[in-house]
């Protein structure tokens, strides 16, 4: 299709908009959703396909919020920045609520490797795999691995349990942190999550990743986002990139549109894919809730935020095949402080081989991408001058770690450059670099949202549960049909 179009698009005989960034909106919508996200775009993709009139804002000048790419060296290099591998769950969501096509391009990695001082260890990351591998190498009686992963999928969100993980390692796996590791590692660095967040949010999105391995979009994220917007047209929403919205407006206790440029764009329904505390404190702001809404939205915890590290090879440079996402550690053991540390000895490397992530390229290059958890305030207390040193220094630091697999690592690559927290904040507005939404407690605050300000809903990474690429795209899919009720009630109330 024509994903740079701009301007007017006709699709489906309805003409839509890809509005420029100076153009002024000049209707009314049914739906504006602010931030297109993953979330956002797949609850504006439903709504619009339901024949809702739809507008969606982006402040960036690109759709996709963390799931995103940048070009180096004129378009030879790309990276990817949050597509190192999700649950399987994607492809229906995708089937369902994307495009078959979209759906079509999900593949499986096959090859997961951990190489730390307790293990070295090659997975699928299928639940089977992992069941042998904890029987076979860590020796742990199969009864207990069976009656653990029986414990996860019979898990449920309304049980209302009050474990944490680490309670709930220590109930399987005493003094095991071998074992805690292999488990808990790969769910850190997915998500942010810690061995103090409630079992029931590992539980959930580890039955998510282990039923069937950790999937890709093969293709790239340029491309996935590029069919997402080309559909969103289709399907006749209206698209603003450039465009930050200041306010939520609220009249008579019931938000009635955004407020963008000193303009007001009027809608039935806003649904913020902006971070939570973001949506109520700031754009709204806290005069318009009841107190108690107030006091539980300023408790809810930032989750962590990302570093991370692109390495771009020269032109028909080549490197050994070494998997395709490996969790690294010289860490002696888990500890997930320690995961966090601007001095991490630990990281994931994605190793995207262009034959195999971007088949639709020739001339596309080898590249590595390693991730780090870490915490915004140790980034944002340094000075102009350290913030270089300690980017210097985490580059450093990952060629060496990348040395061990490929030894000549450094003469092969062309680009290298680091991201840390204060780059995401940057890019995507959520405060403290906050790379994986909200602590379990950010849920209730989302999914209440819409009681305490009518007309008012949120989409986006909050809870764990709801966060990474599923969980954001099912997010979006829970909000837009909560949406569609909302305003199917309001319509019924009118008539009568
Ligand atoms: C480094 C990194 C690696 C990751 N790796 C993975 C991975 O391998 N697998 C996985 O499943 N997940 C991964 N994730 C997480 C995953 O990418 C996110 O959870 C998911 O993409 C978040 O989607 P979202 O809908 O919450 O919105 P976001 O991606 O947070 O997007 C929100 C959008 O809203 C826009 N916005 C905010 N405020 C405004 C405003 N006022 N006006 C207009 N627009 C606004 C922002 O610009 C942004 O585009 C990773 C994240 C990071 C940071």
């Amino acid at each position: 299709m024509f994903p740079s179009l701009i301007g007017t698009y006709i699709a489906q005989s309805k003409v839509c908009m890809l509005y420029k960034i100076r153009d002024e909106i000049h209707q009314d919508y049914d739906i504006v959703v602010i931030g297109s996200g993953l979330a956002g775009m797949t609850a504006a993709n439903i709504l619009g396909r339901n024949g809702h009139k739809v507008l969606l804002l982006e402040s960036h000048n690109k759709l996709g919020g963390f799931a995103t790419w940048f070009f180096r060296h004129d378009r030879s290099h790309v990276f990817d920045i949050s597509l190192h591998g999700f649950p399987v769950g994607m492809i229906k969501t995708c089937r369902k609520y994307w495009s078959k096509e979209i759906a079509d391009s999900i593949v499986q990695l096959h090859d997961v490797r951990f190489v730390n001082p307790q293990f070295s260890l090659q997975t699928t990351f299928t639940k089977e795999n992992y069941a042998k591998i904890m029987v076979d190498h860590f020796k742990v009686p199969v009864d207990i691995v069976d009656a653990f992963f029986t414990h996860l999928t019979s898990m449920n969100f309304y049980d209302n349990s009050q474990e944490t993980n680490g309670q709930m390692f220590d109930r399987f796996f005493p003094g095991r942190n071998d074992v805690v590791r292999f488990l808990m590692e790969p769910i850190t660095y997915a998500n942010g999550s810690t061995l103090d967040d409630p079992a029931i949010s590992y539980g959930i999105v580890f039955s998510n990743f282990m039923s069937k391995g950790v999937y890709t979009f093969r293709g790239g994220t340029d491309v996935l986002v590029g069919k997402m917007k080309d559909e969103l047209l289709k399907n006749n929403v209206d698209i603003k990139m450039q465009t930050r919205v200041e306010r939520i407006i609220v009249e008579n206790g019931r938000a009635r549109g955004v407020e963008i440029g000193g303009k007001t764009v009027r809608a039935k329904v806003v649904l913020s894919n902006a971070n939570i505390r973001s949506t109520v404190l700031n754009m709204v702001g806290a005069e318009h809730f009841p107190e108690s809404f107030v006091t539980e939205t300023k408790a809810v915890r930032l989750n962590s935020s990302s570093c991370q590290v692109y390495m771009g090879l020269k032109a028909g440079a080549k490197i050994p095949y070494i998997g395709e996402l490996i969790f690294t550690s010289s860490y002696p053991t888990y500890n997930p402080e320690k995961l966090l540390d601007i001095k991490v000895s630990s990281r994931t490397f994605s190793v995207y081989y262009p034959e195999i992530s971007r088949p639709q390229d020739p001339d596309a290059r080898v590249a590595i991408v390693s991730s780090t958890n870490c915490r915004y305030e140790d980034w944002k207390k340094l000075s102009a001058d350290d913030y270089e040193k300690e980017k210097a220094f985490m580059i450093e630091e990952t060629l060496k770690g990348l040395e061990a697999f490929v030894p000549d690592i450094r003469s092969k690559l062309e680009v290298i450059e680091a991201a840390t927290p204060l780059t995401v904040e940057r890019y995507t507005l959520h405060p403290a670099g906050a790379s994986f939404g909200t602590k379990f407690e950010g849920l209730n605050v989302s999914m209440n949202l819409h009681k305490n300000l009518p007309g008012l809903y949120h989409a986006g990474s909050v809870g764990i549960i709801m966060s990474g690429w599923l969980g954001a795209a099912n997010y979006g899919v829970i909000q837009a049909n909560a949406i569609e009720s909302f305003l199917l009630n309001e319509e019924n109330h009118a008539r009568v």
